[in-house]
């Protein structure tokens, strides 16, 4: 028996039309890297496809050949981490240039090459991670010529603070990327990610990079979630039994029975994911109703208290997340965030994909 997960590609779907609405004149992209944050990069881009999404970002260049062959020629995927010319094996992808040498291999390539070649500028702007730094922008501006070849697509930052609506960054950051904006050639220009398209008018782009909120997780915490849940994960009871109190229960012996208690022993684990952080402290859903997780979280199995609930039978699905138990719910609890969990989905679950 083996726990299921279920991606319900219409909500994905339904969250981009959302954020495009939101976004609009803007366009949205839809950010589909580490897998589509664990949902599957194919099945979610075909459906963002489907929806009218013309942009896609993934951040390895194998992330982007893999999804030119399931999406085809024709939207624009660009590689976050960037890439070497030529790397890419003809699959039309666009690098995102980070600084001064990623610039000047890709203005070599297009002299070699005597062609422009697409690409996309990232500015740093707060983050001090990828991205041109101040003083690489000055470079530019000081002499332009280093973009020679260069058919810039898009100059993009990102923002570090997006979920934190008060942080002084995030007015910091939308004046610093006006100002680079203004030392560089005109080009369009992206901006927000998921929570930075709830920020107001000064984080509006010509193109958002949502990622999280496509895939349920709410980019607005604090606030309610206006985003449709995209993942539910199910794991059968596979053995029940009849413990005394004073029992203890897994590895460790960290919890002890406190009464004569019924123990559904459930097949999932941290090497699927299910964090082993969350031992002693998260909840499954069981016919409608929540189940304390007992014990440490195994390798291959967790254990819950069932034994307020009646009927219950080996085969029975646990929901461990899904609608009454989201993603960012879990992470709540396993002392992480919601992408953690969903980038952490295993690859033993059977998977189901509802189009729906
Ligand atoms: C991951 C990522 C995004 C998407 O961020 P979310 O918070 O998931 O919406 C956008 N831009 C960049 C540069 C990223 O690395």
């Amino acid at each position: 028996m083996q726990a299921v997960l279920t991606v319900d590609l219409g909500a994905v779907a339904g969250n981009w039309r959302l954020l495009r609405d939101r976004a609009a004149p803007g366009a949205v992209a839809g950010v589909v890297k580490a897998d589509g944050y664990g949902l599957g990069a194919a099945p979610v881009a075909g459906a963002l496809l489907a929806a009218g999404c013309r942009h896609f970002f993934v951040a390895h260049l194998a992330e982007g050949v893999a999804l030119r062959a399931a999406i085809g020629p024709g939207p624009l995927i660009a590689v976050l981490n960037g890439f070497a010319p030529g790397a890419d094996e003809d699959a039309a992808l666009l690098p995102v240039l980070n600084g001064l040498p990623d610039i000047a291999a890709w203005s070599a390539a297009a002299r070699a090459a005597g062609r422009q070649l697409p690409a996309l500028l990232h500015v740093d702007t707060g983050m001090a991670r990828l991205g041109l730094a101040p003083a690489e922008v000055e470079a530019l501006a000081a002499d332009p010529s280093r973009l020679a070849g260069l058919d810039l697509r898009y100059v993009m930052t990102h923002l570090a603070c997006a979920d934190e609506p008060e942080h002084p960054l995030n007015r910091d950051q939308a004046a610093r990327f006006a100002a680079a904006r203004a030392r560089l050639p005109a080009m369009p220009a992206s901006f927000a990610n998921s929570s930075g398209m709830f920020l107001g008018p000064d984080f509006a782009s010509d193109l958002a990079r949502p990622g999280c909120a496509l895939y349920g997780i709410n980019p607005t915490p604090g606030r309610p979630n206006s985003m449709r849940q995209a993942v539910r994960l199910a794991a059968p009871i596979l053995q029940l039994r009849e413990i005394p109190r004073g029992t203890t229960v897994g590895y460790g012996a960290s919890w002890a029975a406190p009464r004569p208690t019924r123990i559904a022993t459930v097949a999932a684990g941290y090497a699927d994911g299910y964090l082993r952080s969350l031992s002693g402290r998260a909840a499954g859903i069981l016919a409608g109703r929540p189940v304390p997780l007992v014990g440490r979280v195994s390798m291959d199995l967790i254990t819950f208290d069932v034994t307020d609930v009646p009927g219950v039978a080996p085969g029975d699905l646990v929901e461990l997340i899904g609608p009454g138990n989201t993603p960012d719910e879990v992470a709540e609890r396993a002392g992480t965030i919601g992408y953690e969990i969903l980038t952490s989905l295993g690859a033993r679950y059977r998977r189901e994909i509802r189009t729906a």
